[in-house]
């Protein structure tokens, strides 16, 4: 087979009429102890949608006194007033019910997500919907925390645990699914009693802020849940290092990441951390091609690449490479770039210009690196963010493109020999976030599962999700788990209590062992 470079300059983008992008209300404002507030100094941002490439929302632009108001009003509402005093069971009655409401506007959220990160409408509609599943969710465990009483071998002593909330919990999250990254934490962090400040994204800020308008709908106590908005280069240390801060739940880019961490080590704070991949998806040459096809195109040209667990190094069993090639790059010929609004786009812009700036200078990296491109490749022409489908062959996995994050379509092929040849490529990145295996051979499946040093592993899928299944990363790519039962857990202190009901009086100088 041989391969040609697509001379691919214009795809047919799908750019609809600004009046068919309906005006919203737009001036956002901070959400702080129950109340609808401007930042301090009365500064302001713009939120560009990148489709448009014009501002569509105003932001307040939080500062260090802003953390300060936030982190006050969610230690207070911690220890005093309403939400302390609430039983576990009536804190899961307002998830529930603040999970009714997400439903109820989903289409307007799911809107506002689509004009400030160019997400399909498609794809944001469903997120947001599954959103309100983690409230429910976590609503439903909020009053299945238990301690545990210890049989301790001594004599007269009731010994037992008490899980407490850690204090207040801060949320900071990325621009690529802002509601739905959040709500794990937030879900969790509510379930255990904590209260909670979050920082979205300087890029997407709108569909946080706006979410905080159903908090107070549903009945949260004031200063249960706070927003701030602002740039994490301004705010970010100031706001994990505070002090009354007790625990950072994070999801972005692995630098950032370090960062938080050693930030928050100053101050013993307790991290969860979720980071950035280089996927391995593998596809074996008794796979079911037909699906693996779509598996590697949902794993790096779905929500235009900008996915954390993309699966952007397809390691293909050499026997089936060209036909795999082949079939990939006339998949991607078809792909339909456009407005994310459209329900026929499949792929949108890339969400914010410094991102959409990164992604195209990986063309130039994957060149010096001697990829071949064998299609897209090249800036497309217009103003557009747009990244057209690009797919290199010819990839070494110690090239940059296979090494480094670039969070865009651009899809790293490499080819390998045998199980033992796939399974050292894979594994051989710092990142270990998420994988893909396509084979109908359940032992190696299963080899496989267990083999891969990745928080995810899916066999004969990929991209698939859940508010009851962890989400963590190996190596670079993260710190503990979110969603599922246990990340309940990373929010509360667990305390050990000794009663004493004998007679028998302490010995002063020697411990009771
Ligand atoms: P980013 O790290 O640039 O920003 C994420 C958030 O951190 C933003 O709210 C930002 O304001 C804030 N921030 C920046 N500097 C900070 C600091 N010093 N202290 C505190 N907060 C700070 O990430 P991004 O560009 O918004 O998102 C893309 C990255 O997120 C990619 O690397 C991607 O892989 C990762 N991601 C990971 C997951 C996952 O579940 N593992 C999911 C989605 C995205």
């Amino acid at each position: 087979m041989t391969l040609h470079t697509i001379e691919w300059h214009t795809i047919p983008v799908n750019r609809t009429e600004e009046r068919e992008w309906p005006r919203m209300n737009a001036n956002y404002k901070m959400f702080v102890g129950g109340n609808w507030v401007e930042a301090d100094g009365g500064k302001r941002f713009d939120s560009d949608n990148p489709f448009t490439g014009r501002s569509w929302a105003s932001i307040p632009h939080g500062t260090t006194a802003d953390v300060d108001a936030a982190v006050a009003a969610a230690k207070s509402a911690l220890t005093t007033g309403d939400w302390p005093a609430m039983s576990a069971s009536q804190r899961g009655a307002l998830l529930r019910k603040l999970g009714d409401l997400i439903v109820e506007e989903a289409d307007r959220l799911a809107e506002i997500e689509t004009r400030d990160n160019g997400k399909l409408l498609n794809e944001t509609s469903l997120q947001i919907r599954y959103t309100a599943q983690f409230y429910y969710y976590y609503g439903g465990m909020a009053d299945k925390i238990e301690g545990a009483v210890i049989p301790v071998e001594k004599p007269n002593i009731h010994n037992y645990t008490r899980l407490e909330p850690i204090g207040v919990v801060a949320v900071i999250t990325p621009w690529n699914s802002p509601l739905l990254i959040a709500a794990g934490k937030i879900g969790a962090a509510l379930a255990a009693g904590c209260t909670v400040v979050v920082k979205p994204s300087e890029f997407t800020s709108a569909s946080t802020l706006a979410l905080a308008e159903l908090f107070e709908r549903a009945g949260f106590p004031k200063g249960v849940l706070n927003v701030i908005s602002g740039f994490g280069h301004e705010i970010g240390d100031y706001f994990v290092g505070h002090p009354d801060v007790g625990c950072v739940a994070f999801t972005g880019g692995t630098s950032t990441g370090q960062r938080i961490n050693e930030v928050a080590a100053k101050t013993f704070k307790k991290t969860v951390l979720e980071l950035g991949g280089k996927s391995p998806n593998i596809i074996f040459e008794d796979a079911d091609l037909d699906n693996a096809i779509l598996g590697a195109v949902s794993g790096i040209f779905a929500a235009s690449g900008q996915s954390c667990v993309a699966g952007s190094r397809l390691l293909v069993q050499r026997s089936i490479h060209d036909q795999v090639v082949e079939r990939l790059v006339d998949f991607a010929k078809s792909i339909k770039l456009g407005d994310p609004m459209a329900p026929d786009t499949h792929m949108g812009p890339i969400a914010t210009r410094p991102q959409y700036e990164r992604v195209l200078s990986y063309f130039d990296i994957a060149r010096s690196d001697g990829a071949e491109c064998v299609v897209g490749g090249t800036p497309l022409d217009g103003d557009g963010q747009f990244v057209q489908p690009t797919i290199y062959t010819g990839v070494k996995n110690d090239m940059r493109i296979a090494q480094e994050e670039i969070f865009g379509p651009l899809l790293s092929i490499i080819p390998f020999d045998d199980d033992d040849h796939a399974l050292s490529i894979a594994n051989d990145t710092l990142y270990g976030l998420a994988s893909g295996v396509w084979t109908q051979n359940m032992q190696r499946a299963f080899r496989f599962s267990h083999a891969l040093q990745a928080g995810q592993v899916w066999v004969n899928m990929y991209r698939a999700a859940s508010y009851m299944t962890p989400l963590g990363g190996y190596k670079r790519s993260g710190l503990g788990s979110e969603n599922g039962k246990d990340h309940v857990y990373d929010y509360l202190h667990k305390k050990a209590v000794w009663m004493n009901y004998g007679e028998d009086a302490p010995q002063p100088f020697v411990q009771k062992l």
